[in-house]
């Protein structure tokens, strides 16, 4: 029996199939990163926009599906499809210009779902309101990068707006019913363990839909990278990272539903740490604290 309600038990119950996310890059970039706030981007954005895995050079949203599909099917021939937005800003454009990409990917065949990451300063009205029109129609959920709730660390990532403009961003979207993820990273510079736990809080008192976990990881074509080797700080110990995802799990509200509880470094180009880069064995070694200290999702929230 699961202790957390992860991602596949989740959509298991929910669809009875597996679901097999196909990640797509639209080829989207980023207020902050095409110069409108800035060029360098949030200190830990990849050459990639956050998203190493995409088969960027298939230019066609179908064909980036396709290639996705023929790798998961030889293990999971009925799997169902969610189509994730994942590179850069998958909202900064022109509402006529998404439509057509969303719309795209859904009519793919099996596709049950839509997962599209976004900033929360990139959600007009009309933006939102495209989102309402696919939200009658599919399983949507959006994704934003919260990453702490501390303003002054959210000023040292140099994300290029508030907290107060996310959770802006996170009303609008529940006053319309729409799914909120929030991405949340353990071990940025000047957090203690208490201020990431005030990041659970946070997502336990929105009633989030889900949440990633990530840790800090160092990745060479980051601003990140050029920061720390200048000036190296300390990064997260294994050990430390997984007595933190535990604590965050025991205090998650038991519904929200937990995507991912590692990050997702491109092993070529990650500098530190080196433990980021086996993703297994931080989660079995995360089942495994479960287990012995007998922890559930939300044993231990307050609300
Ligand atoms: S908002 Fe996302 S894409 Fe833009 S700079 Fe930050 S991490 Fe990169």
């Amino acid at each position: 029996m699961s202790r957390y309600n992860s991602f596949h038990d989740y959509f298991y119950n929910k669809f009875n199939k597996k679901i097999l996310k196909l990640s797509i890059d639209a080829g989207f970039t980023c207020p902050n990163r095409d110069g409108t706030l800035g060029k360098s981007g949030c200190i830990y954005c990849s050459e990639r926009g956050s998203g190493d895995f995409t088969f960027k050079d298939l230019d066609s949203i179908t064909l980036q599906m396709e290639k996705q599909r023929k790798i998961l099917e030889r293990k999971w021939p009925e799997g169902l499809n969610i189509a994730f937005f994942q590179n850069f800003t998958n909202t900064y454009a022109y509402v006529e210009q998404l439509r057509k990409i969303y719309y795209t990917a859904l009519s793919f065949e099996n596709t049950v779902g839509l997962a599209i990451a976004t900033r929360a300063d990139c959600l007009s009205d009309e933006v939102l309101d495209l989102l309402s029109e696919l939200n009658e129609k599919t399983f949507l959920w959006i994704e934003l990068g919260m990453q702490s709730v501390n303003e002054s660390i959210i000023e040292e990532i140099n994300r290029g707006y508030s907290h107060t403009v996310f959770d802006t961003a996170v009303d609008k979207l529940k006053e319309r019913d729409i799914k909120t993820l929030s991405h949340i990273i353990f071990g940025l510079p000047g957090e203690t363990s208490e201020s990431m736990m005030d990041g659970i809080r946070y997502i336990n008192d929105k009633k989030l839909f889900g949440v990633k976990i990530h840790s800090l990881y160092i990745q060479e074509d980051t601003p990140l990278a050029k920061i720390y080797k200048e000036k190296p700080f300390e990064l997260l110990s294994k050990e430390e990272y997984i007595n933190l995802v535990v604590e965050a799990i025991s205090r998650l509200d038991p519904k929200i539903v937990i995507h991912r509880l590692t990050g997702d470094p491109n092993r070529q180009k990650l500098i530190a740490p080196n433990w980021t880069a086996d993703k297994l064995s931080v989660l079995s070694g995360i089942e495994k604290r479960l287990k012995v200290e007998n922890i559930n999702q939300g044993c231990n929230a307050t609300f």
